[in-house]
């Protein structure tokens, strides 16, 4: 099979034929499409920025080349090995992949949180192969969730960018008529968009640099839409106050996750408002100490979400609550090129990859 490979850090990704992996102990699917995630360039590149000169070293995360990214993945069962009639699941379903598996014996995967293994992280993309290839190998039929009522393109990036954007909405607690900000209208901004629009009841406001992804916001559900790229960080929260009677936000979700981001997401917070801290662009913020107990304010970091959370988020996209926005679709050869073009911000929603 063809599969796109991690050989070096920092280095590009090859094309290579690998015979494709039996499902021995798990099961064999087939990838019909595989999202290009922000998490697939910190792989790449070997690390994650900290800040401060500090690095983040996939090497000592545990990640060990070669290694096929691509934790985003739709397709379909092509072999249950010894699962075959033991499982609700069957050969030649429809499924998206749970990728964030854990050891599943530590306390935080008994928990539920498999996404958090405190032991030894298992996910499929990052410490093991994933969907850039032809198939991909599954550990367990557990962690298919069936998407019978999805085409492949729309389910895929439900895995990753849509549980992400869930699992952190979910964080935000939200309350009768209070008031979400959205930083970053990327992919998982939009879905976060469509979810809070059509599952609560509060007021959504929408930043980011680009008025091409505003504009794409609002027409998902956003309320307002700030460009914050020509504002200075009080202009902008004295305009997240106006949508709010004068208070600040009660909820600020940062998909971005740079120091201007989540500075910005905490001088907007009201009394007792939640900053939720997503992406991983990097950096370290700085913030007013004594305003954490005047405002009561919180502050918690989401990582993608659970099994629970994806079957939840998948029933959700099978009713037409969210709709991931696919960009582009694109070769297993041409992962490099997407990648970069990601890189850049020139992705609006999600890029797939299609190896068939
Ligand atoms: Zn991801
Ligand atoms: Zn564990």
């Amino acid at each position: 099979m063809k599969a796109m490979r991690l050989l070096e850090f920092g280095g590009r990704l090859e094309l290579r034929e690998l015979d494709p992996p039996s499902a021995g102990d798990g099961v064999l699917v087939k990838v019909v499409a595989a999202g290009v995630c922000h998490t697939d360039i910190h792989v790449v590149s070997g690390a994650y920025d900290l800040g401060n000169g500090n690095l983040l070293k996939m090497v000592d995360r545990g990640i060990h080349l070669p290694m096929t990214p691509g934790h985003e993945i739709a397709g379909e069962v092509v072999e249950l090995g010894a699962h075959n009639g033991k499982t609700t699941v069957q050969e030649g379903d429809r499924v998206v992949v749970f990728p964030w598996i854990g050891c599943g014996t530590c306390r935080k995967c008994l928990a539920g949180f498999e996404n958090l293994c405190e032991v030894k992280p298992a996910s499929l993309g990052i410490f093991q192969d994933g969907g850039y290839a032809e198939y991909v190998y599954v550990p367990h039929p557990r962690y298919l969730i069936p998407a019978a009522g999805l085409r492949a393109e729309e389910a895929a990036p439900l895995g990753c960018s849509g549980l992400t954007a869930y699992s952190a909405l979910n964080k935000c607690r939200l309350d009768t008529e209070e008031l979400l900000v959205i930083i970053g209208a990327g992919g998982l901004g939009t879905t976060a968009i469509q979810l809070a629009s059509r599952t609560t009841s509060a007021r959504i406001v929408a930043l980011d640099i680009d008025d091409g992804k505003l504009k794409l916001a609002s027409s998902l559900g956003a309320d307002q839409t700030i460009n914050t790229k020509v504002l200075s960080k009080k202009d902008v929260v004295d305009a997240i106050k106006k949508e709010n009677k004068g208070r600040g936000a009660d909820a600020v979700i940062d998909f971005v996750g740079s120091p201007a981001t989540s500075e910005l997401g905490f001088e907007a917070l009201t009394k007792q408002g939640r900053l939720v801290l997503v992406g991983l662009f990097g950096g370290a913020a700085s913030f007013p100490l004594p305003l954490f107990p005047l405002r009561g304010a919180q502050a918690t970091g989401s990582f993608t979400g659970t099994l629970t959370e994806l079957s939840e988020l998948v029933q959700l996209a099978a009713s037409g609550v969210v709709r991931p926005v696919v960009s582009g679709r694109y070769s297993l050869e041409e992962a490099n090129d997407v990648l970069e073009k990601l890189a850049r911000g020139e992705i609006a929603g999600r890029a797939l990859l299609r190896p068939y």
